[in-house]
């Protein structure tokens, strides 16, 4: 039995799992992160359209702050999202985009002077101020209030991933790749590390570690139409919800896209619209304006998606022998815009669709692209449940997503959240709590456990494919749990997804290969798919109400009176046919923005007796707020006292600064702060 012994393991090699890395290794404490593939190679590499943080450089940009970066991720989020962790994140963000410029991100910059661009359907001119020149600049993305999306091109993952990779090296952290955890170590009160697989050799290998993060990205495969990598498998939450300690928040709460192609699912960027493609029917009809007058494209994701499904099935969708779909535009941006700023979507277009963007229309249709659900967390990033347990990245539910992410926010929360749960974990190492004392008889224990796991595959008495099983999982998950949703389909899932549970059991490998062994590999996957399906569905099913990305047919209204909550979902038993759902409510009179419209998509709702009441106590402390205006007789200059005023008034209504690691919490610089 190989065991390696190191301080901290984190399970995964994307943004989220290298911060949180690199945070611990230069507080000194010695890392191990494992990945699927090479690190520079994982999911993270995709993002194309950009970052959001309010640095307020661009023209379009100017008066951005993290409060109007608050309410932008609140409203997406329909009031599901924790606002501190909201505030912790619009604060952080601006510091996570300069730290990456240090270490050498290209982000796109300002050019002062007349640049042309479109708004709305319409060719205009913005001039980019003098002082601007040269500073990084941003897109529309995310339906936000300003523009506040840094972006490296439509490449800005890549440019991000290998940077922060480069850093891990320069950090002398050891990825070891290809190298695939399968479950978590632990007595049922605190997390000792991971049993891992070895996917060239085959070998089994455990990793005690005094700390263990789960940074392993999203579950979109369990769907059939997804944006996602192929690895992009939810294993890591599946490892968390099998030590049936650790619970998962909102599985229900998943992001479909508007605009992947059709129908090959792979995204072209939400950049196409905020930079000013539109969407049109099959009569080249622009809909979105007729649905969202406002908004019009950039409405947040889930409001599009709905609106699109609900146009094909009034009969505007193009018809093609792969199906129905809609077009997007982005002919109107020009050779020049499209070359530069989204060449990625050239080549998608070119190498997938055999079409020139340039020229042609885009075939385009809403497709599952984001995991808002994921290991549940306090501010800290820690399991609240498993002591040693940590989350972050898409794998988490810290939660500022709620119920649906705005585009541009999760990039930027993989490495936001990276800062502050790595130094979360490196205090956790300086701390008593981790002289871990874990007896052999344990670690024998899950080893023989895991090892027994996969021997069971080979009984010849075993008759199940895993790739048939796999298939059926996604298409249930795509037909029944997709965007818009009701009883007769959930029940139905649950049912089905049940059956397969059971069939599951039953899986015969043939390949007998040691080391690589794609057979054995979905084997072994599938199983714990099948649980984060039954997660998922189930917690839609009980959930009956429309939130967010959640959308029920039989319950369209949000109900604040019934579900201001967070669904947590455990799963105590392997035996267990469904997981054990428990609701944390979340409490309006804490919050710094009281439920309301979220200014695009459904108006009506089921208000909860203490959103009033709170609204008025809101009222009353911004009316008190007056406490700075006598500095002015000391001298202070007007915009000072503003800032002092906002601040204070910002403590008054919900504090947060206190919940950041002391070396984050420094006061953003904006260019503005110098005039
Ligand atoms: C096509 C596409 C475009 C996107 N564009 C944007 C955008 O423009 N802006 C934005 O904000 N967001 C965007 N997103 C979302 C964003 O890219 C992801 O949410 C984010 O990059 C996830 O980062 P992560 O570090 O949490 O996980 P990932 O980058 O997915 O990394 C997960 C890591 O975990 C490893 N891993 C997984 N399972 C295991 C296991 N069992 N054992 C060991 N290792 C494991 C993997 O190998 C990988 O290294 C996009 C998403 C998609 C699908």
């Amino acid at each position: 039995m190989k065991i390696i012994h190191t301080d901290a393991l984190v399970l995964g090699g994307g943004l989220a799992g290298l911060r949180t890395a690199i945070g611990m290794k230069k507080r000194g404490h010695e890392v191990i992160s494992l990945s699927l593939v090479p690190p520079k190679r994982s999911h993270s590499s995709a993002a194309q359209g950009g970052m959001q943080a309010s640095l307020a450089n661009s023209v379009k940009g100017i008066g951005d702050n993290e409060d109007l970066h608050f309410v932008d991720t609140i409203k997406g989020s329909d009031w599901g999202a924790d606002q501190q962790v909201v505030r912790m994140f619009v604060d952080t963000a601006p510091k996570a985009v300069r730290e990456l410029a240090a270490w050498g991100v290209p982000w796109n910059r300002i050019e002062k002077g007349d640049q042309q661009s479109v708004i709305d359907g319409k060719k205009v001119i913005l001039t980019e101020p003098e002082n601007a020149h040269g500073l990084i600049t941003a897109r529309n993305f995310g339906g936000t209030q300003k523009w506040r999306t840094c972006y490296v091109a439509d490449g800005t993952g890549h440019s991000m991933l290998y940077t922060m990779s480069n850093q891990a090296i320069a950090n002398d952290i050891p990825v070891h790749e290809r190298m695939e955890a399968l479950s978590l170590i632990h007595d049922g009160k605190q997390c000792f590390g991971a049993i891992a697989r070895n996917l060239i050799s085959g070998e089994l290998v455990v990793y005690i570690a005094k700390v263990t993060c789960i940074a392993t990205g999203g579950f979109g495969r369990i769907y059939r139409s997804s944006t996602n990598a192929v690895i992009n498998e939810g294993i890591g939450a599946a490892l968390a919800l099998e030590t049936g300690i650790a619970s998962l928040g909102n599985m229900e709460a998943v992001q479909f896209h508007p605009t992947a192609i059709f129908p090959a699912g792979i995204l072209v960027t939400e950049g196409c619209r905020g930079d000013g493609g539109l969407l049109l029917d099959v009569n080249l009809h622009r809909f979105m304006a007729d649905y969202e007058p406002e908004k019009k494209e950039l409405a947040s994701r889930d409001v599009v998606s709905r609106w699109m499904e609900t146009h094909i099935a009034k009969g505007y969708g193009v018809k093609s022998r792969f199906g129905e779909h809609l077009w997007l535009d982005i002919r109107l941006l020009g050779e020049h815009h499209i070359n530069t700023k989204l060449r990625e979507v050239k080549e998608i277009c070119q190498y997938f669709l055999g079409i020139d963007p340039v020229k042609d229309l885009i075939p385009v249709r809403p497709a599952q692209h984001y995991s808002m659900g994921g290991v549940r967390t306090n501010h800290k990033g820690q399991s609240p449940s498993l002591l040693g347990l940590y989350s972050c990245g898409e794998a988490a539910c810290w939660d500022m997503h709620g119920f649906n992410r705005l585009g541009g926010n999760s990039v930027a929360e993989t490495v936001v959240a990276g800062m502050i749960v790595g130094e979360y974990m490196a205090d956790f190492l300086d701390s008593n709590a981790c002289d871990i004392n874990i007896s052999t008889a344990l670690i024998t224990d899950f080893y023989e456990k895991e090892k027994n796991k996969l021997a069971a595959f080979y009984q010849e008495s075993n008759t199940e494919n895993p790739f048939e099983i796999m298939s059926e999982m996604q298409n249930i998950m795509t037909k029944n749990v997709a965007i818009f949703r009701n009883k007769t389909k959930l029940v139905e899932a649950i049912e089905q997804l049940k059956a397969l549970r059971i069939r599951a059991k039953n899986i015969r490998v043939h390949s007998n290969a040691k080391g690589t062994n794609p057979e054995l590999v979905a084997a072994y996957r599938v199983q714990k798919m099948l649980k984060l399906s039954l997660c998922t569905t189930y917690g839609a099913l009980q959930r009956e109400e429309s939130r967010g990305a959640h959308s029920r047919e039989d319950f369209p209204l949000r109900d604040d009176k019934r579900w201001l909550n967070r669904t947590l979902a455990t799963w105590p038993c392997e035996q267990d046919e469904l997981p054990t759902l428990q609701y944390e409510p979340i409490n309006i009179k804490a919050m710094e923005m009281p439920p309301s419209w979220r200014g695009y998509g459904a108006k009506d709702r089921i208000d909860h007796p203490d959103t009033a009441i709170r609204l008025e106590e809101v009222e009353k402390i911004k009316k008190e707020n007056n406490i700075c205006k006598d500095s002015i007789s000391k001298g202070i200059a007007a915009k000072d006292i503003e800032a002092q005023d906002k601040e204070i008034l910002q403590t008054k209504l919900m504090p947060y600064k206190h919940l950041l690691p002391e070396k984050l919490r420094g006061k953003n610089a904006r260019l503005s702060d110098e005039q």
